[in-house]
């Protein structure tokens, strides 16, 4: 962390340096151009009188030359102090995190099949980004085809998603209309709340819009059962649509966040229809590397140390635990009480007579002859009735 800091300090150095030369350069920008006009005018006077430079355009001249070469010799001197400060966050990195992570790769890791799957998520990534071009590029140079179905849905979406962000609701109303059965089924409000969010932008427009918005409020009728409260406050503000919403008390329709929310719950309630992750599946594993690199390093460094860099061999396992936080929690775990290790499928948790629950290599440990005794109450059961659990 204090690595970062020192960093992020640097950082803040060159975004003040460069604050304040912006401003500096306009207003030498602006007495140059200042300048430049006085030149003209002197110039356009003096047109008529042919001949050479009068007195007082050849000492303007001048003195708009010196003035052009002083602001040059500044910026240049500028420039090169904002560049020594962006050369000093540079070194703050070089010095402060880890360059070579080459220690913790596992060799051959991305090789045949492996190299296939990391280009087949990656464009899907792209595609998620809506970051077509880039996708398709990779398509060709990794030799991936990519079935033209598996665009469509990233597409559609991401089309919907930037209409939403400039705030026009049409594509997503479209399509939740189109898909309403589904998002009913899995308790989305979303259709409502664009329909809602139409309906505020009605009331925007003031009376001109009252009759198209009564015509609108048509549209909630299949959600009066789950939004009742929801639209008995729509309903209500438009006693204000004369006065206007912003000075009434349902001036928290208006609130610009509920745009954003938008965003986000057709984001997550169309992944969900469509049986997508919310989030990228590779944005999400470089974020759990990045949490989990420098414990990493570490225990690479320790293992070397100790000459003991036989046991962290297996490729598919790591030789600790590393805790990525609550944002990284997808599933509960279950540790066995008994051999104080989380489960896995080899070695699934098991459901005894009583209740209790062990994993099954404790199970196999310790029952006896045909009898098994429960670790945490006495009770005596036969190992075959216990059942595996499914978290
Ligand atoms: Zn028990």
């Amino acid at each position: 962390m204090d690595q970062c800091v020192t960093v992020e300090r640097e950082l803040e150095k060159v975004l003040q340096k460069f604050s304040g030369y912006g401003q500096l350069c306009e207003r030498s920008l602006e007495e140059l151009i200042q300048y430049a006009g006085g030149l003209r005018r002197e110039i356009l006077q003096s047109e008529n009188q042919d001949g050479a430079l009068s007195g007082t355009i050849s000492l303007v001249m001048t003195q708009c030359c010196k003035r052009i070469k002083d602001t040059v010799q500044k910026l240049a001197s500028d420039h090169k102090d904002i560049h020594s400060s962006v050369s000093r966050v540079g070194k703050a990195i070089d010095k402060n995190f880890d360059s070579d992570i080459s220690s913790v790769g596992i060799d051959g890791c991305w090789q045949a099949d492996s190299q296939r799957i990391l280009n087949e998520v990656m464009v899907e990534h792209f595609f998620r980004q809506g970051m077509l071009d880039v996708a398709e590029e990779l398509c060709q140079e990794s030799g991936l085809s990519i079935d033209q179905s598996q665009k469509e849905p990233f597409v559609e979406l991401n089309r919907i998603l930037e209409a939403l962000k400039v705030r026009v609701l049409r594509p997503a109303l479209e399509w939740a209309v189109s898909n309403r059965e589904m998002l009913m089924a899995q308790n989305s409000s979303l259709e409502f709340k664009l329909h809602r969010l139409y309906f505020i932008s009605l009331l925007m427009g003031g009376t001109v819009n009252q009759r198209e918005a009564l015509q609108y409020a048509k549209n909630f009728q299949p959600f009066a059962l789950n939004h009742q409260k929801d639209i008995q406050v729509l309903m209500g503000s438009l006693v204000y649509l004369r006065q206007g919403i912003e000075n009434s008390p349902y001036v928290h329709l208006l609130d610009a966040n509920q745009w954003a929310d938008i965003c986000d719950i057709f984001t997550r309630d169309a992944c969900a229809l469509l049986g997508l992750s919310v989030e990228s599946p590779l944005s999400v594993s470089f974020s759990a590397g990045c949490v989990a690199l420098p414990a990493l390093i570490n225990i690479k460094a320790v293992i070397e140390q100790r000459q003991c860099t036989g046991v962290w061999n297996q490729k598919d396992e790591l030789p600790i635990e590393v805790d990525l936080g609550k944002k990284c929690w997808y599933h509960s775990i279950f540790a066995c009480p008994i051999l104080r290790q989380q489960t896995t499928d080899n070695n699934p948790p098991m459901k005894l007579v009583c209740g209790h629950i062990i994993s099954r290599d404790a199970l196999n440990k310790m029952f006896n002859g045909s009898k098994l005794k429960c670790p945490y109450c006495p009770m005596e059961q036969s190992p075959g009735d216990a059942k595996q659990i499914f978290f």
